[in-house]
């Protein structure tokens, strides 16, 4: 169900709409003007099927999907809604009739930073995803003012600036204030039984906030079908009588006005809370308020709405739920309790005991009263319920409350009748550790869902060489269905086909060294290999032993030998402004940078690339262009992954530990297109007397690598540098960088042989974007619908028939 338009309307349509919005004519617009005025053509083309889609729900009284998530990173919309809408070639031939070049009007959408990475990004997919399933799937989330950082590198050090993303206004968005709820923070709560001998909460010097919801229209591909993305902002209450200071002003645009940098560590805590608690009420209540307006009663209200938790954020679902049940709508404890348990459903995200939230009692009780109340009364209930059957010990050690805290993944767990994780392994290890205690009190509650990627964007949008060569050799139906990839694993002996996979290769690396070049005005061989590693800057996920190959490449340059193949190694990474040790690694890469870049010994067998301000926009520049992608995690600590399986589906070869989805992609591809090195999970756990500096001794080019950190053979890091020796050899080096040394290079000379022998490495190409289909987030997110939810699936693509989890 395309959208049906001509050039020649839409040419039309552009000009009328640019009098519309600025008054003047074409020639005299700004791109950024030509961009606002595209956009918002585009936007009215949905409209109708915007209306409609929300309209129908109601009408077939479907079952909805909320899916609450403090994150959400969906890049670009404008070139992907063209897309879904199937107007791109319309649009872009109409423009050039103009004399208009779409890309370059393109570029000047601001992209909303609302995500550090891979939890906001798959909300991301399973948004696109849902909506071109025709699955019923709404986001929620909070609409910051300003998003992660724009980073810079000044001097080789990550300077953070402020992510101004709203300052032109935003196309995409309808603000509904009409919608508009009240969130209630502190004050004191007491229950009151009113005339009806129902108890009422009373509450006193509450500080309220108004949450006004802004939505944007999540358009399926080609299928008519228009979900909505409801991010709410912060405004003070208003009547004719309200008079408010700046400082009150303040206080409440503090909630909304910046994305926490950081998605394994949590600071600037009372503030983290309130956000929490802000978009959770105002999701909660609206849902409630919107299915009251068409339902007589609340009965079915289990069997008609659906809220995902997405990590622990939005965990407080789970009291306001219980809340709102509870205090607005007068049904009992245990019937609210039933509704609730049967609504909510949550997925871990991580098994890093250091991203396990939870928050301090005193701090909970001043910030949230009414839900501390709640919580406290589910724990007790818990503990009566359960202490009896699986005894004290147990039950209190995963029980809401403890230690004076409160757990937010407790109390997610107990709260949800689902409880998942987002690759096999990780799913294992949540059952065997973290969540051990409840997986012993509740089995059938734990499940697996592995993560995906949506091919639409990661192939069809950012990789338009590669998508015509699969239509030419196997038809477009890969589009709906992408396991359809398997098709061309027949051409992996077609000579035509292996050149014409090499070419497209190429030119995707032309096209980014072209980027490099222009931006970092560094000029990279674009027959070298592109050894790409892009994601978060993390200790556990190991740019550091990258780091380590690249000084041992140089080093062996410097003694007079020569590389086997020429090398261009790309990074891209922000990392937490607070969390120093990966800043530091961050100036390590760049002055390994300087120095190599402009070492005359050197020539081009060997350039470090590190393309600032990483997200969604320079990973489409990035990934079609790479030849080795490194998910060199330490086995365990990465609970899925997904550039990995944007990069496999570009015909990159993987370069991985057994952690998180590369364990799956491995099963599908087995040894011979894959390249697998370090330890495995269980030899990590039963590593028990590591002694790094022991390695440092014996191991003589460990040795020589690491000393370069320290003896000036490095410029410019003589902090850092220290710094991070010590972490290695004086601190047990944490993550095991030393002990996979020698595998993770052995696994290089791999990829040096592999990539020698063309033929072979084109090969891998094709078997690689051949298996890759399984990972698309369509399969993924049919089976949310399927198993966790129990919605229906208006165009499913084969799914049932797909047995991936
Ligand atoms: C896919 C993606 C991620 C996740 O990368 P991982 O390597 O899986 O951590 C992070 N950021 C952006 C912008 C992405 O597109």
């Amino acid at each position: 169900m395309p959208v049906d338009i001509t050039e020649e309307k839409f040419v039309e349509d552009y000009k009328t709409k640019m009098l519309e919005m600025y008054s003047i004519d074409d020639a005299d617009a700004s791109r950024a003007q030509q961009y606002r005025v595209l956009a918002s053509v585009v936007r009215d083309y949905y409209a109708q099927n915007w209306r409609n889609t929300l309209l129908k729900y109601q009408q077939n009284d479907r079952k909805q999907v909320y899916y609450f998530s403090i994150e959400f990173l969906p890049g670009r919309f404008l070139t992907q809604n063209m897309l879904n809408l199937g107007i791109s070639e319309v649009v872009k031939s109409g423009l050039a009739k103009m004399g208009l070049d779409f890309d370059k009007i393109a570029q000047h959408e601001p992209e909303p930073g609302l995500g550090n990475g891979g939890l906001g990004r798959l909300a991301s997919e399973f948004l696109d995803s849902a909506a071109s399933e025709g699955i019923a799937m709404h986001g929620n989330g909070i609409r910051y003012q300003y998003g992660l950082f724009k980073q810079e590198f000044i001097n080789g050090y990550q300077v953070e600036l402020l992510d101004d993303w709203l300052r032109n206004g935003n196309i995409w968005e309808v603000r509904r204030e009409n919608r508009a709820c009240i969130v209630h923070f502190g004050g004191n709560v007491w229950l009151k039984e009113d005339s009806l001998g129902h108890f009422r909460a009373m509450y006193e010097n509450t500080e309220d906030v108004i949450a006004v919801p802004y939505d944007i229209g999540i358009v399926g591909y080609r299928n008519g079908t228009v979900n909505n993305l409801r991010l709410w902002s912060a405004e003070l209450p208003y009547n004719e009588h309200s008079r408010y200071t700046l400082a009150e002003k303040s206080r409440v645009n503090d909630i909304i006005e910046i994305l926490y940098p950081d998605d394994s560590n949590y600071e600037g805590r009372l503030l983290r809370l309130k956000q929490e608690y802000f978009f959770v009420s105002a999701g909660v209540q609206s849902i409630v308020r919107s299915y009251r307006k068409h339902h007589r009663n609340l009965n079915r209200l289990g069997q008609r709405i659906a809220i995902h938790i997405n990590d622990t954020h939005p965990a407080m679902a789970v009291a306001e739920l219980m809340r709102v049940l509870m205090d607005e709508e007068f049904l009992s404890w245990e019937k609210a309790w039933n509704i609730t348990n049967q609504v909510m459903s949550y997925t871990n995200h991580t098994l890093l005991s250091e991203a396990l939230e939870t928050w301090p009692e005193d701090m909970f009780a001043q910030t949230v009263p009414r839900i501390y109340q709640i919580i406290k009364e589910i724990d007790r209930r818990f503990k009566e319920l359960m202490i009896p059957i699986h005894g004290a010990d147990l039950v209190n050690s995963v029980a809401p409350l403890g230690n004076g805290q409160v757990r937010m993944a407790y109390l997610a767990v107990i709260g949800s009748h689902s409880v998942n994780g987002v690759a096999k392994i990780h799913t294992d290890l949540l059952t065997t550790s973290v969540l051990n205690g409840l997986y012993k009190i509740f089995p059938e509650r734990f499940n697996n869902k592995t993560n995906g990627v949506t091919f639409r964007r990661w192939l069809q949008v950012a990789n338009p060489g590669l998508t015509t060569l699969l239509d030419d050799k196997i038809g477009n139906n890969w589009h709906r269905d992408p396991n359809l990839l398997k098709g061309f694993n027949i051409f992996d002996k077609d000579k035509d086909t292996l050149d014409a996979v090499a070419r497209v290769k190429h030119d995707n690396k032309t096209a980014l060294a072209d980027f490099i070049s222009e931006t970092l005005r560094t000029k990279v061989n674009t027959h070298a290999i592109f050894d790409v590693q892009i994601k978060r800057l993390h200790a556990y996920k190991r740019q550091l032993l990258h780091v380590m190959y690249i000084i041992d490449e140089y080093l062996q340059i410097k003694a007079g030998h020569k590389l086997a193949n020429p090398r261009v190694h790309i990074f891209a990474a922000k990392a937490a402004p607070s969390y120093y040790y990966a800043k530091e690694i961050i100036k390590i890469i760049n002055e390994l940078a300087n120095q190599i870049n402009h070492d005359p010994v050197v020539k081009d067998q060997l350039k470090v690339i590190f393309i600032p301000n990483y997200g969604v926009s320079i990973a489409e520049k990035i990934i079609p262009a790479a030849d080795v992608s490194e998910q060199i995690s330490l086995a365990g600590k990465e609970a899925s992954g997904t550039s990995n399986m944007k990069l496999m589906a570009n015909g990159a070869v993987t370069l991985a530990t057994l952690d998180g989805a590369n364990i799956e992609m491995h099963d599908s591809l087995g040894d011979d297109d894959m390249v697998i090195f370090g330890l495995t999970v269980p030899e990590v756990e039963n590593y028990h007397d590591y002694h790094s500096a022991d390695i440092y001794n014996k191991d003589v080019r460990i040795k020589r690598i690491l000393d370069a950190f320290i003896d000036g053979t490095l410029k410019n890091i003589e902090t850092e540098g220290r710094d991070i020796f010590n972490s290695l050899v004086q601190y047990n080096d944490q993550y095991f960088l030393l002990a996979d040394y020698e595998s993770y290079a052995k696994a290089q000379d791999r990829i040096d042989k592999l990539y020698q022998d063309r033929t072979r490495w084109h090969q891998m190409i094709i078997h690689n974007i051949a298996a890759s289909g399984r990972f698309s987030s369509d399969y993924t997110i049919a089976r949310y619908a399927e198993n966790i939810w129990q919605v229906d699936i208006d165009n499913p693509v084969g799914s049932k028939f797909n047995e991936q989890n």
